[in-house]
């Protein structure tokens, strides 16, 4: 007879995460193989029915917010003790992969199933969530809902945001009927731990199977407008262009060039451009575009911006040209809670499981909860660094050991904050 598991050798059945993967994937499959489960849809309404029914199954309790976001409680020994808690998001983007969110609830569910195979009884429950509109793709913002949980955002102005065709968030939550009685925001969490696959290529390139996700980097936005001059292609002489589209040339490559001084953590891109008028024969007198820098450290963000005002004033001085900058987002670096990190580092190294820590480039539900909760972030590897993809891909081996890895640090977290 097999010894019976205990909390630190107890793993997942991969087997069964992986049919779950793909039994979820079913709904709203596209023809490449990807998904297309758009926040608050019918698809997204069947995913949400078979994650309710599958928690039930499991003796959990199910819990639906204002904003409609789930939490499937598993109980402990103590029941007015925070929960431990895993989630991420059941929403994807229109030509969405696989594994992008989903693998954050199902490996929580995986979690709880074989809790309850083993017998274990945890000193606080153990709850897996599912965030409401994490993508942003039909109702911006993105993480609109975690948002409102953690206080970023009212609910009346998720409730207002439109989709294209100008259905509201509200109008989209009670057609699936997911709107619930319990208030968003004021439940406390004990600990919470998503588990993402990392849209990046650094953890296949280092042949790492767990990243240790220390935080999401800082990010800012801004607009930029460079107002020159139109005129004949033919008739200017090119000592008398004032040539907004040339002095985009020239921005472009300052942004690039202010990334590589900021090397190795550092990203600047240029990634939508507009010049005005468009046409063949005419010498561009306006020229719009935009910006996004990115680094791990806000002061760094801040001096590439500084530095980037220099750039500019530098490029439009040269052009004779006007430079209008606008900042219109800026998302502070988001540190997560060192306890958490510890433990979701244990538990890769207990396993043997070869790990690095990682800076999540990409925002995530995560990132808010890291407000109200102690909070880190598991990663597994995906092919290529491929996501928001229809041929995003990741193997059942790296999500399984990323489950095991949540399994652990959750259990550990339990015991740290409540004694086992
Ligand atoms: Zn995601």
């Amino acid at each position: 007879m097999a010894a019976p598991a205990t909390p630190s050798n107890l793993r997942i059945d991969a087997g069964r995460l992986w049919s779950s993967i793909l039994e979820t994937a079913r709904i709203g499959a596209t023809a490449k193989g990807g998904i297309n489960r758009l926040t608050l849809t019918d698809l997204d309404r069947q995913v949400r029915d078979w994650f309710v029914a599958a928690c039930r199954a499991a003796g959990c309790t199910v819990t639906i917010d204002a904003l409609g976001n789930i939490f499937a409680r598993r109980p402990g020994r103590d029941n007015a003790l925070p929960p431990i808690a895993m989630g991420s998001h059941l929403d994807t983007q229109p030509t969405g992969g696989k594994f992008d969110g989903v693998i954050g609830v199902l490996a929580g569910l995986e979690v709880l199933r074989t809790l309850n195979d083993s017998g274990i009884e945890t000193q606080a429950p153990i709850e897996v969530i599912n965030w409401t509109n994490e993508e942003g793709s039909r109702f911006a913002p993105a993480m609109l809902a975690s948002g409102v949980f953690a206080g970023v955002f009212t609910p009346d102005y998720a409730y207002t945001r439109q989709d294209r065709d100008g259905v509201s968030f509200a109008e989209a939550l009670d057609g699936i009927g997911y709107r619930g009685e319990a208030p968003c925001g004021g439940r406390k969490l004990g600990a919470f731990f998503e588990l993402h696959i990392e849209q990046g290529p650094i953890l296949e390139a280092e042949a790492k199977t767990i990243g240790v996700v220390s935080g999401v980097q800082a990010m800012r936005w801004y607009e930029l407008t460079l107002t020159g001059a139109d005129s004949h292609a033919g008739t200017t002489p090119m000592r008398l262009r004032r040539d907004a589209l040339l002095a985009a040339a020239s921005v472009i490559q300052a942004v690039n060039a202010l990334a590589l001084a900021h090397a190795p953590d550092a990203v600047g891109t240029v990634g939508l451009i507009e010049a005005r008028p468009n046409s063949r024969n005419v010498v561009p007198g306006e020229v719009f575009l935009t910006i996004d820098l990115r680094h791990p450290d806000d002061a760094v963000v801040a001096a590439m911006e500084h530095q980037l005002g220099i750039a500019l004033d530098a490029i439009a001085a040269e052009a004779g040209i006007g430079a209008s900058l606008d900042r219109n987002w800026d998302s502070p670096a988001v540190p997560f809670d060192p306890d958490c990190i510890a433990a979701v580092e244990r538990a890769a190294a207990a396993q043997g499981l070869p790990a690095r820590r990682i800076t999540s480039g990409a925002g995530h539900d995560a990132a808010y909860i890291a407000r109200v909760a102690p909070t880190a972030m598991i990663f597994v590897p995906c092919d290529g660094g491929v996501s928001h993809n229809e041929l995003e891909n990741a193997s059942a081996e790296h999500v399984a050991a990323g489950a095991n890895v949540l399994l652990q640090a959750v259990l550990e977290t339990d015991a740290r904050l409540y004694g086992s």
